[in-house]
């Protein structure tokens, strides 16, 4: 004998019904069986709104009947020959409109009790199992039905009804061994009290009645056929990469399912355990998938933790006061109540010095439960020896299970450090000593990234995804891009690392995909997109709340720069080629150091200098190990340095300024350039990486250009003064040739000062042989005394600062 359990999704229409009886048919060649089957899909949600409405005088129940009537009207047609049908459809309408008169009298009434919601959501399975059994008998002649209110008996407390196992065992067994049909349907979820009233078995119930059924009968196996291929690692509708569990404890099981794994009914394990009947959960849809397997078998030792699972809806209560501090019973007055309450207590904490316990239960109890505590603790209250209760709702629990985790050390760390990189905040923490659970309670809005980031930690091979936001796709991030698309399969296969475009914005335009954007067409989904607006990109940021976010910031926009903070302080890591941040004033750069290190969110900006040259890099890990920089020399303009090498005697000043601009080397104002305030910016930078306090103010510019050239106001009047004092320029070079020297635009820092300006270069010198667009620096440290440490390459251009970000990115995913 083998019982078969199929959940509301399996039976939800002709079509899937048609795939339920498949599988009976098969199965029961093999041996008998007992089918127990929920309400058709939604169905008792159906009978429960209805419910409510009609109690709340709002006749459009009536409309739900007639939907519900609808449904299962479709399906006999479906099965049954037309000559058939006449007794079967007139005794569904029988039985809606006894749900009908039921409703209407809520409606005369405006009152739901208990006992009537029993009776009313009964319909549901009541309904399905009739309809399912007549199909069944069209294949099967030899199938039967049986009401399963006259077989499973419990007490009065409707809504979730507990099983008199003695009583029903007993009819059970008497039925069943008294027919000999090969299959037998039985609603789900339904019973009837000793009186006969009709009582459930709490919602999910279904389940419980199979593994009822099954234990009485000692059946071989219980299958619970439901829509996804298992027990997964996590619920596969909230985290994608969740996989099914092939084989499990039942006690495993039993804590999935009661921090909130809903594909089984919690209670369902229990009467099977004692019987030790394994449990199969498997597939309607996906017959030949291997599903899972619940049973007590030692399993060979894998993963320690064998799934995630979480319950909503939660809140904290509090209780704490110096009153409770060595006085006994405090505890036991407070189970006392809320027993009495019929409140479930899901999660329990107290401090070790018994100053504060804190309880979780479902949100819709704290109110009750609230009032009855204050009330039981009124005196101590009114004495100013406990607070009154505190309450914190729209919480959730996280659970991490494992039968094996007992034998692993660092779990939780590793649990609470994932978390904890994320910016979850967690309440209060549970761990059993039987160290087959460990539980935490977060906000709700943080349980998504919670699942996924410890599912990731957990189960994926150590994959990292990285979720980023991108604000700026001209030349660098149009490129970047680029590089994302070609590199993603790589960094998967071999880094392990998954990236995914969430957002894309340029000045005009955003576009966000929760799921990553296709980086095939982006240019179309982004111009598409909704109009740019730099708030309200940070708060979609924020609200989509990914793990491992990520900014990159590809603008040269100092509002964009302003912003960093708000995405820090979210634990949102920050990644730049913007230098305005970085070389703003000294305190505004300290901050958002110290807000990253406090949010435990990277703020990397090695494309500031150098492009995609790791000196930044350098001098971290320079800095890191206990080297001290104490001189730094280089050429950090890409775009001087491609002047400078290319003004001779045949090209005049202007022309190869203007050729420049030309090839993108220069800033759309060249001035930038020019005038050296983007090389002071850099040496800055790299001087507060190597420790020193220092501002713009304090780095000497000694510009090569004439007065009147700087005063300028547009480009074309830039370009005139080139010409007209073009003298000045030839005299530069002049003397340059005559020194057997080359001009570069130099930064340089010793002795705590910092200056920048035009430099004649001796042949000697390693910066003479600087070729293009190339950057150069010189460290000289306490380690690197003689000989500096030397970094050289091309310090522009396009593809080099995209790889620079792609770079940084790629470090977070490292961390
Ligand atoms: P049925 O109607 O067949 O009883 P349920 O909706 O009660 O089905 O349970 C199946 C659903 O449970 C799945 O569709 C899935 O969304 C949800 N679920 C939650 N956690 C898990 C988990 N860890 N493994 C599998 N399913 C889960
Ligand atoms: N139909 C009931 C419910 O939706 C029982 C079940 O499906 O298991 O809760
Ligand atoms: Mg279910």
């Amino acid at each position: 004998m083998r019982v078969l359990k199929f959940g509301g999704t399996s039976v939800a229409n002709a079509q899937n019904i048609k795939l339920v009886l498949d599988i009976i048919n098969q199965k029961s060649q093999k041996e008998p069986l007992v089918v127990v089957v929920s309400a058709l899909s939604k169905v008792t949600d159906l009978l429960q709104m209805a419910a409510s409405k009609a109690a709340a005088n709002d006749d459009s129940f009536k409309e739900i009947v007639a939907e519900i009537e609808k449904k299962h009207l479709d399906i006999l047609k479906e099965f049954i020959p037309v000559s058939a049908q006449s007794s079967l459809l007139s005794h569904v309408k029988r039985i809606v409109n006894h749900l009908e008169t039921l409703l209407d009298g809520c409606y005369l009434l405006g009152e739901l009790s208990d006992r009537t919601a029993d009776t009313i959501l009964s319909f549901g399975e009541l309904l399905s199992s009739f309809v399912i059994a007549e199909a069944l008998k069209q294949s099967n002649p030899n199938s039967m039905y049986k009401d399963s209110r006259e077989l499973i008996k419990t007490n009065n407390q409707f809504g979730k009804a507990a099983v008199n196992f003695d009583l029903s065992n007993q009819l059970i067994q008497s039925y069943f061994s008294h027919q000999n049909a090969s299959v037998v349907v039985l609603p789900g979820f339904i019973a009837s009290s000793t009186e006969g009233i009709a009582t459930t078995l709490g919602r999910g119930g279904s389940d419980y009645t199979a593994a009822i059924l099954a234990s009485a009968l000692d059946a071989s196996e219980l299958e619970i056929w439901t829509d996804v291929n298992g027990m997964f690692t996590a619920n596969p509708k909230i985290v994608k990469q969740a996989q099914p569990i092939s084989n499990i404890s039942y006690q495993e099981a039993m804590e999935l399912s009661h921090f909130g794994a809903k594909v089984l009914y919690p209670p369902t394990i229990q009467p099977v355990l004692r019987k030790n009947i394994p449990i199969i959960i498997k597939n309607t849809f996906e017959p030949e998938a291997e599903g899972t397997y619940i049973s007590n078998k030692e399993m060979a030792q894998t993963n320690p933790v064998k799934g995630i699972s979480y319950i909503d809806n939660i809140a904290l209560l509090t209780l704490e006061g110096s009153g409770m501090i060595g006085v006994t019973g405090s505890s036991k007055r407070l189970f006392e109540v809320l027993s009495s309450e019929h409140i479930n207590v899901i999660f329990i904490t107290q401090a070790s010095s018994e100053h504060s316990i804190c309880i979780g239960i479902l949100n819709s109890d704290a109110e009750k439960a609230a009032t009855a505590i204050n009330k039981v603790f009124e005196v101590e209250i009114l004495q100013n020896k406990i607070d009154p209760c505190i309450v914190e709702s729209n919480l959730c629990i996280i659970a991490l299970v494992g039968e094996n985790m007992k034998n692993h050390q660092g779990l939780s760390g590793r649990m609470f450090s994932t978390l904890g990189k994320n910016n979850v905040n967690i309440r209060a923490i549970a761990q059993g000593a039987s160290e087959r659970n460990i539980s935490a309670v977060i906000n709700e809005r943080d349980v998504k990234k919670a699942l996924n980031t410890l599912h990731e930690n957990f189960f994926e091979e150590n994959t990292v995804q990285l979720n980023l936001f991108v604000m700026g796709v001209g030349n660098v991030g149009e490129k970047f891009i680029e590089q994302i698309h070609t590199q993603r399969k790589f960094l998967k296969d071999n880094l392990k690392i998954n990236v995914r475009v969430i957002a894309l914005s340029n000045s005009r335009k955003m576009h966000f995909d929760e799921e990553g954007i296709s980086l095939k067409d982006w240019k179309e989904s982004l111009q598409n997109g909704e109009t740019a607006h730099i708030q309200n990109f940070i708060n979609k940021a924020k609200e989509l709340n990914l793990r491992n976010s990520i900014f990159v910031d590809i603008t040269a926009n100092a509002t964009v720069s302003d912003v960093y903070a708000d995405f820090l302080k979210q634990s949102i890591a920050v990644v730049t080629c913007n230098k305005i941040a970085c070389s703003s004033a000294y305190s505004n750069y300290k901050k958002l150091k110290s807000l990253s290190r406090q949010y435990n969110a990277p703020f990397l900006f090695e494309t500031n200098v150098g492009a995609g040259l790791p000196i930044i890099d350098t001098v971290k890990n320079l800095i890191a190990s206990g080297d001290k920089v104490h001189k730094i020399q280089a050429v950090l303009s890409g775009s001087l340095n491609f002047i400078f090498n290319n003004f001779d005697e045949q090209n005049s000043f202007h022309d190869v300024v203007k050729e420049a601009g030309v090839q993108g080397f220069t800033e759309p104002d060249p001035k930038i350039d020019l005038s050296g305030v983007d090389v002071a910016r850099k040496i800055l930078i790299l001087i507060r990486e190597s420790g020193y306090e220092m501002d713009i103010e304090d780095i000497e510019n000694n510009s090569f250009l004439p007065a009147a050239c700087m005063e300028t106001t547009n480009n074309e009047d830039f370009f005139k003064s080139l010409i007209t004092h073009n003298s000045h320029f030839e005299g530069l070079l002049k003397e340059a040739l005559e020194k057997d020297s080359r001009l570069k635009f130099v930064a340089q820092f010793e002795n705590g000062k910092a200056s920048v300006g035009l430099q004649l270069i001796p042949k000697d010198h390693p910066f003479y042989n600087l070729e293009g667009k190339d950057n150069i620096v010189l460290f000289y440290t306490d380690r690197y005394v003689d000989q500096p440490l030397l970094i050289k390459g091309a310090g522009a251009g396009a593809a080099v600062t995209a790889s620079g970000i792609f770079a940084d990115v790629i470090r977070i995913g490292n961390i």
